[in-house]
């Protein structure tokens, strides 16, 4: 890549001094006069997260780079194999948050199967099978379908219970 000033474009020298809002806590802070492009700001929650998602974006279009990443794991798991045992032990708190997490990644991930296959006209007649929740009515809302439809709530204490029986 060429880097030089006479291949700048006028507005991103403007930009390097200018404060900016940072993308995940929307706190208005300035950028580091090395990184001009910066987004995200230095605050070590923010910055957490900036790389986790760069790494789940590389890993989505970079297949070399998700095996290497699946390799270690591996050999990580191999020289460790009570770690995850032992941390769910340790931190029963934690184990529950992250199923409580992965339960709603679930519902979302049906929701937008729903949503994507023009499902929800047969909503109102299977209510015995429908369950819409907070976090996944978002999504669901960007379809043309949602404003049309009949929505049932279920009580998410009732999915966590059905969720414990299977
Ligand atoms: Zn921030």
């Amino acid at each position: 890549m060429i880097r030089g000033s006479k291949f700048e474009p006028e507005e991103n020298k403007n930009r390097v001094s200018s404060s900016r809002c940072c993308r995940y806590c929307q706190q208005i802070f300035q950028p580091s006069r090395y990184r001009p492009q910066q987004s995200v700001c230095s605050e070590p929650d923010c910055q957490r997260r900036r790389r986790s998602d760069y790494h789940r974006e590389r890993i989505r279009r970079d297949s070399t780079y998700a095996e290497d990443v699946r390799a270690s794991q591996k050999k990580w798991q191999q020289a460790h194999p009570d770690y995850w045992t032992q941390y769910r032990q340790q931190h029963p708190e934690a184990a529950e948050r992250n199923r409580s997490r992965q339960r709603q990644r679930d519902q979302k991930r049906r929701l937008l199967n729903l949503a994507k296959n023009n499902l929800a006209l047969d909503l109102k007649h299977e209510a015995s099978e429908v369950w819409l929740v907070g976090p996944g009515m978002k999504d669901l809302a960007k379809n043309n379908l949602a404003s049309a439809k009949v929505f049932i709530y279920q009580p998410l204490q009732s999915l966590t219970r059905e969720a414990r029986r299977s």
